[in-house]
């Protein structure tokens, strides 16, 4: 995703006003962008996709503002010195319909209209849709809702809820402050009929779900959970690295759960189906909080690293609470290993088309799980905290993960990682010398 992400400046915070009106109406919009030069701006470039354009301002100073294909470049009416601090302000129309397609995991993505309200599903790269972003996985930045709603509805986004004022013709004005800084890509921002159901996590941390209300008691028992799997995730990745977390019930039709930061969004589906599947995504989601959103991707490449551990860590809750034994999912996941990387690139090379293919998921699972084997669990524990600890609120990739684990297992892990994650054949898998690989016949 070549074009996704911008130089030339780093968004210090986003602030976005949203006169939100119902599921499919378009609304007034403003996005305020904080950001500093990292270097001299004659020009700049936001990502930003479909809705209507109004003005754009920088530093109050009407800027020339020209959209080619999903970049809006800025011209403001002075060059902006490299170091110094400056604020675009972009007005627009909100078009609450904006949806993309990917054949692979994620389906539709961007605005997901609901009965009377909507859920945002940015990933990998709809923010742009929404807002106009520096929408890369590496760049992240504090982000303030400030939404208007009608008197019946709530809106909830991910962090604190700072203010709820009923204005004076009757809307409700919702501010919201995400406290610590998100990718664009997780970015979540809910309105409906929600009824919000709080709860205590380890040492007090809040936990406030967001529910239809129709749901609430439907999806009680299994929402009734997170305070186990925070408790559980931690005993392995260390305390829970954000200031608060809850999930968002989404309505029904809403196809996937994803891991918007602080509050996963979960379909109902999962939570009204039987309780190993709703856990499987439960824990999922909440996995990411550790790895994917507090330690972010580099790059697209990365992903691996995100949806492999979340993945891994499903498995192995699943293989003590009544689901799929791990080592099962393991093998199996091992006999289609050449297949994956045939169709769609070994777990670390993928192209765009292929990125959340099964070798990111269980196929990304099993380097863990061979990682495991050869180096042993307990050097795999110290290998999985170190990594979470000291890239906590950073972005780190493919090289900064092998040169953690040797690292930490005290011996180089890159010509044993290598073959894992690059190339067409999967190796032996250590301690299972039996495994077979299904061989690709083409
Ligand atoms: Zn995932």
């Amino acid at each position: 995703m070549p074009l996704d992400g911008n130089g030339g400046y780093t968004v210090r915070r986003y602030t976005l006003d949203f006169d939100w009106r119902a599921p499919r109406t378009p609304f007034a919009a403003g996005a305020t962008i904080d950001a500093t030069a990292t270097q001299a701006l004659s020009r700049f470039d936001l990502d930003f996709a479909g809705n209507t354009l109004r003005t754009v301002t920088v530093d109050g100073a009407p800027a020339r503002a020209v959209r080619e294909g999903d970049e809006l470049v800025v011209t403001p009416a002075r060059p902006i010195p490299d170091g110094a601090a400056f604020t675009v302000h972009v007005a627009y129309t909100a078009d609450p319909t904006q949806q993309r397609h990917r054949d692979d995991a994620i389906g539709s993505y961007g605005w997901m209209p609901t009965a009377d309200g909507t859920v945002l599903c940015l990933q990998p790269d709809g923010a742009k849709l929404v807002f106009p972003a520096n929408d890369h996985p590496s760049q992240r930045a504090p982000v303030t809702f400030r939404v208007t709603t009608p008197p019946e509805l709530s809106a909830v986004a991910g962090g604190r809820l700072v203010e709820r004022v009923r204005r004076p013709d009757g809307r409700i004005r919702w501010t919201y402050d995400s406290e610590q800084p998100v990718a664009a890509q997780l970015v979540q921002l809910a309105i409906g009929r929600f009824t919000f159901t709080e709860s205590r996590g380890p040492r007090g941390l809040p936990v406030r779900d967001a529910v239809p209300q129709d749901l609430v008691d439907g999806t009680a028992a299994y929402r009734a959970l997170t305070p186990e799997h925070l408790d559980w995730l931690e005993q392995r990745l260390g305390p829970y690295p954000f200031r608060r977390y809850g999930v968002l019930v989404g309505d029904t039709g809403l196809p996937v759960a994803l891991e918007t930061q602080q509050l996963s969004v979960v379909p109902s589906a999962r939570l009204l189906g039987d309780r190993v599947g709703a856990e499987r995504d439960l824990v999922h989601e909440l996995a990411h909080q550790w790895t994917g959103n507090s330690v972010a991707l580099r790059r697209w490449s990365d992903l691996w690293l995100s949806e492999g551990h979340a993945r891994f860590y499903e498995r192995l809750y699943t293989d003590t609470h009544g689901g799929p034994g791990l080592e099962d999912a393991m093998r199996s996941a091992y006999e289609q290993h050449d297949r994956w990387r045939h169709d769609d690139g070994a777990p670390a090379e993928p192209t765009e088309p292929s990125l959340f293919r099964q070798i990111r998921y269980d196929g990304s699972a099993l380097v863990f799980y061979a990682l495991r084997e050869e180096v042993g669990e307990e050097t795999f524990e110290r290998i999985e905290r170190t990594w979470v600890t000291r890239y906590q609120g950073r972005a780190a990739g493919t090289g900064d993960f092998i040169a953690l684990a040797s690292e930490v297992a005290g011996r180089d892990l890159r010509p044993f990682l290598t073959p894992w994650l690059y190339g067409e054949h999967a190796p032996p898998m250590p301690g299972h010398p039996d495994w077979r690989v299904r061989p690709v016949e083409d």
